[in-house]
């Protein structure tokens, strides 16, 4: 199965050979990263901050990460708790891997990010598959019929990629119950779109059942930091110890310098508005896409950067076409379930005239 990071690779060779391509498939944040986090990056390699960091992140890190998340989160966070990794997505694959045996069931929800399918498969961890309402809601009924003895792990993902969904407080309450009714259950709450939300409010469970969610975060979206590769979980006690072991034996952590700059992305007030200017440009992007693709879209995104729009065609067979006859990479959205196969997925972290000649080009394809 190809994946969105691949399209984007095939998009950026063809660029590169000076086809006229816009790329509409990644989630990636156009804008630069802060001056000072660059400088802060740079200020940790001459200073020689150029060694081993701590396997679960380097301290002052874990602190400045504490700290911002017991504020958002309204709830204490100790630096303990968490482990600093590269970029949010091994967070998903340590979850599964320390919290799933091959007797194990985990459930997901339709539409999903790849990547949680993908580790189920390569650790040999039988999953379920709910398809989520059109507006993000999960099906009370569906949910509870899937669950037994043997279910360990459910993974969401809110602000929800590729919908645009939030969590709403009868999910939460449904959620909330399960894990009461069923001691072995641990819920996986990737949110990484957590800062941007554009209408209505990000509700977290881990807010209210820290001892048994995993919160998986990312620097990526929020301070545009993709290629930095910078995130981190926040891990109940009895799971994180053998995970920096693992984590140590593994890669160690993301390299020191940045994690440094991390720090900075988090306590920097300049960054802080930087982020809120963000948010106000990508809400503007998110009106601007909506006012030209309206008859398609059934739900207009509430959070994260992307439209999950139905097409008359099979989505896969569109977006060949679309990057080979018109130069314009999107993501088919086959790769977020199999009920997707009508489906593509726009990025709208893309500036307006990008945006303007992509979805000129789409709809003249369609
Ligand atoms: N979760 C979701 C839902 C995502 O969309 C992404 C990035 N596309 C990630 C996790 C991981 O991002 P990163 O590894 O760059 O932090």
């Amino acid at each position: 199965m190809i994946t969105a990071v691949e399209i984007e690779a095939k998009a950026k060779e063809l660029k590169s050979k000076g086809y006229p391509v816009v790329s509409l498939a990644i989630g990636e944040p156009d804008f630069p990263v802060h001056e000072n986090i660059k400088k802060s990056i740079n200020k940790a390699i001459l200073e020689n901050k150029n060694y081993y960091p701590n396997p679960q992140g380097v301290i002052e890190l874990r602190e400045a990460i504490a700290e911002y998340e017991t504020k958002r989160k309204n709830i204490h966070i100790n630096p303990d708790e968490i482990l600093v990794t590269a970029g949010g997505k091994p967070v998903i694959f340590y979850t599964i891997f320390s919290l799933c045996n091959n007797d194990d069931e985990v459930i997901l929800f339709e539409p999903y990010y790849l990547v949680y399918p993908y580790w189920c498969k390569v650790l040999n961890i039988k999953y379920h598959t709910i398809k989520l309402n059109e507006d993000g809601l999960i099906p009370k009924d569906q949910l509870l019929k899937h669950l037994n003895n043997r279910t360990r792990l459910l993974i969401i993902n809110y602000p929800n990629n590729p919908q645009g969904s939030l969590m709403s407080k009868e999910n939460l309450e449904l959620l909330l119950e399960v894990l009461d009714k069923y001691p072995r259950i641990y819920i996986l709450s990737d949110e990484v779109y957590s800062e941007l939300v554009y209408e209505g409010e990000h509700i977290s469970i881990f807010s209210y059942k820290k001892d048994r969610v995993i919160l998986l975060e990312s620097f990526s979206k929020t301070f545009c930091m993709t290629g930095l590769r910078l995130g981190y979980g926040i891990f109940p006690k009895e799971i994180i110890k053998n995970l920096v072991t693992f984590n140590s034996n593994l890669i160690t952590g993301p390299t020191t310098p940045v994690q440094y700059g991390g720090i900075t992305a988090l306590k920097d007030n300049e960054v802080k508005n930087y982020v809120n200017f963000m948010r106000e440009e990508f809400k503007k992007r998110r009106d601007f896409v909506y006012d030209k693709l309206k008859n398609f879209i059934k739900f207009k995104p509430k959070g994260a950067f992307y439209y999950f729009i139905e097409i008359p065609y099979d989505g896969l067979e569109f977006c060949n076409k679309a990057l080979n006859e018109k130069f314009l990479a999107l993501t088919p959205g086959s790769l977020f379930g199999d009920s997707f196969k009508n489906y593509v997925r726009i990025s709208f972290a893309n500036s307006i005239e990008n945006l303007e000649e992509g979805l000129n080009r789409f709809l003249s394809l369609l």
